[in-house]
């Protein structure tokens, strides 16, 4: 049996908080949002709470308790802003051509902090041979490589090279590379969790189970498609430090994305999975975030 009795144990002493405890929960706490979008204006998305400009990105992090970001970059490429001075980590979108000058040249400057593939999207295995040299940028500047996983918003891209499964191949053959999983593999949520259980270099985030204003949407479908997976994804994986926060914002309002994820992690795990655990990954400046 994979899980030990002891830690069943405490998971049941986590259900008697007392109220200091829930004072403590209560409280707001340093957030960073390992999964956003910043191509201002350039796609229409749909937005929930605001516009798709810079203005509502910080008002909404500010709303949320946000302190720091990541934020992906088309597969396409795109004009997305230099947002450092907001304390945004960029990651290099990586389309049907594969750009190498691109994102090394973007490394090598501090303008890329990280790597996205778009699995699905681009109709490529992450183990495909044109990824290789992705991987090797990957380990010799010490950035993590963010995959899509799982469904796609296109309907004409193709799932099949979007499956979770898949990370294990490339998490063995490269394990100087750390490896993140977007969207919890949604909705092949069991082979995203034993793929990050079982690989020491892969992460994972579970950014848009659904999208909207969760706030708005039927609580009973807020449990069921983005509570339970979280939680039951979190139990599996054994390892706190594995799980990092996500929205997807604009196609997610974050505080009340950021509401839904509390309630599926252990208050005791708070600070790992909604802060430290980003800023060891995608090694965010120390002068930005203090993660409490
Ligand atoms: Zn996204």
């Amino acid at each position: 049996m994979k899980r030990s009795f002891a830690t069943a144990l405490c998971l049941a002493c986590l259900s008697f908080r007392g109220p200091a405890m829930a004072a403590a929960a209560a409280a707001r706490f340093p957030v960073v949002d390992v999964h956003t979008h910043t191509s201002f204006g350039e796609k229409p998305a749909p937005i929930f709470g605001g516009a798709y400009e810079l203005e509502d990105y910080l008002k909404q992090r500010q709303a949320a308790g946000i302190v720091a970001s990541v934020s992906m970059e088309q597969w396409t490429g795109d004009r997305s802003p230099d947002l450092r001075q907001h304390r945004v980590i960029r990651c290099a979108g990586v389309g049907e051509r594969v750009d190498l000058d691109r994102i090394e040249k973007g490394l090598e400057s501090g303008r890329y902090g990280c790597v996205k593939i778009y699995l699905g999207y681009i109709p490529r295995y992450a183990a495909d041979p044109a990824y290789g040299p992705v991987y090797r940028l990957a380990a010799r500047f010490k950035v993590p490589v963010v995959f899509h996983t799982g469904d796609t918003s296109e309907k004409d891209a193709l799932v099949k090279y979007a499956d979770p499964l898949q990370i294990d191949e490339v998490a063995v053959a490269n394990r100087d590379v750390r490896f993140v999983i977007a969207h919890l593999g949604n909705p092949w949520i069991e082979s995203a969790a034993e793929v990050v259980y079982k690989n020491p270099n892969v992460f994972v985030e579970a950014s848009a189970l659904l999208v909207g204003n969760l706030s708005t949407l039927d609580p009973a479908n807020v449990e069921e498609y983005v509570v339970r997976p979280i939680r039951w994804a979190f139990g599996w994986i054994e390892d706190p430090s594995k799980f990092m926060f996500g929205t997807d914002w604009p196609l997610n309002d974050m505080k009340s994305y950021l509401e839904a994820y509390k309630k599926a992690i252990p208050r005791k795990h708070w600070k790992a999975v909604f802060c430290s655990n980003a800023v060891e990954v995608f090694r965010i400046p120390a002068d930005w975030v203090t993660c409490q």
